[in-house]
């Protein structure tokens, strides 16, 4: 089964509204890790500048001021960054501004020493990249920026034609190919996972034959609107009358039509209310924020719908209303609903009953 869900989901191209919610999702989950990035890089190249400074005896300018305000100024802007579009942005500036300062730094040490450290910087830099959860536009972006800004033939005795500049230039293919091979493959296996738990999530949450929430949907948000004891809370029980026959006269088919149909008039005029089928031909509704006569209201107003419809096997439903007083469990709310649709069906079908207390 899980097998034939996952077949299906690789099959598909997720939906760009899948994928929007995806990247937010993982900018919101990886957040505390960009920090994390961005803080240790600001460290390293701080390491780098303060060692070329004072033991190259260059001295801590105004530059290096300058660079560690900048970016820290951009990592507070990431604690607060709420859209994974603007960490795209975000990190392009970070990027950037980390590699401009590696460059300067960098060319404070001797000439012959500058390929290996700018090499070395550019690889840590697309590694970091390839790992954050950036759009494929930011990636190839900070690719760019990337090599040049740290370009190993730029300030540097490095010819293109040499035998050194060809290593450079092959190293540099492989290493780019590598990074956004990597890249590629991780964002997708990640978007892969998070379409596939949406799809199981949504199937273990839909009823499969109308569309509408199941019995485990109901009880998870039912219970947790019942924690909120709010005042006017009504929970309805619905039941199809006579549905047996229906399923005994026209056969098993015409009953499922019939299921989807009596969904279909609870999904049109219960909008805005917790709603489900619980099992078999038996539907329940919890309303919220109405007082009595309006709840009365609903559930008559759906018997009259389901009714008056003027389809090919016409039913009618009965329903039991109670009201769900504070600190009342579901299970017990549920049971007074019961109670009511027992009294529906037995003072004659397609009707409401409301619950009272025995006198
Ligand atoms: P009452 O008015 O007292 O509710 O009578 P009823 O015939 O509706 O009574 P009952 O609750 O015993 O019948 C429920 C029937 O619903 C029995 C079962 O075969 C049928 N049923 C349950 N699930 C499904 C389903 O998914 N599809 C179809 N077609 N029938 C179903
Ligand atoms: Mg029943
Ligand atoms: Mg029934």
């Amino acid at each position: 089964m899980f097998k034939t869900i996952e077949e299906h989901v690789r099959k598909q191209v997720a939906p760009a509204a899948l994928r929007a919610e995806f990247r937010q999702h993982e900018f919101e989950a990886m957040r505390p890790f960009c920090m994390l990035v961005f803080c240790v890089s600001i460290l390293i190249w701080l390491v780098f500048d303060l060692i070329v400074s004072f033991l190259g005896g260059q001295g801590f300018t105004w530059l290096s001021y300058l660079f560690i305000t900048l970016l820290g100024c951009l990592t507070v802007i990431l604690r607060f960054t709420r859209s994974s579009h603007h960490f795209d942005v975000l990190n392009l500036l970070f990027i950037s501004a980390i590699t401009l300062g590696m460059r300067l730094v960098i060319e404070g040490i001797p000439e012959p020493l500058r390929p290996v450290w700018l090499v070395l910087g550019v690889s840590t830099v697309l590694y970091a990249v390839s790992v954050l959860p950036v759009r494929r536009w930011s990636f190839f972006c900070a690719l760019s920026i990337t090599w040049v800004m740290l370009n190993p033939f730029y300030h540097t005795r490095i010819e293109a034609d040499e035998l050194e500049g060809a290593m450079l230039i092959s190293y540099a293919l492989f290493l780019s190919g590598l990074v956004t091979y990597s890249y590629l493959q991780i964002r997708q296996a990640k978007l892969h996972n998070f379409y596939l738990s949406k799809v199981l999530l949504e199937q273990a949450y839909i009823d499969a034959l109308t569309d509408i929430p199941n019995r485990r949907a109901f009880m998870a948000k039912a219970e947790r609107q019942l924690h909120l004891a709010k005042p006017g809370q009504y929970l309805a029980m619905i039941d199809i009358d006579n549905f047996k026959r229906v399923n005994d006269c026209f056969g098993h088919d015409v009953g499922d039509e019939v299921l989807k149909r009596v969904a279909m008039h609870i999904r049109a005029s219960m909008n805005g209310f917790e709603y489900a089928r619980l099992g078999g031909e038996e539907f329940a509704i919890l309303f919220d924020g109405l007082d009595e006569q309006h709840a009365m209201q609903q559930v008559g107003g759906l018997c009259n719908r389901v009714r008056e419809d003027n389809a090919d096997h016409p039913v009618t439903i009965s329903i039991g209303l109670a009201q769900v007083n504070r600190g009342d469990s579901l299970t017990a709310a549920l049971v007074r609903a019961d109670q009511a649709l027992y009294a529906a069906k037995h003072s004659g079908k397609d009707r409401y009953v409301l619950w009272q207390p025995a006198p």
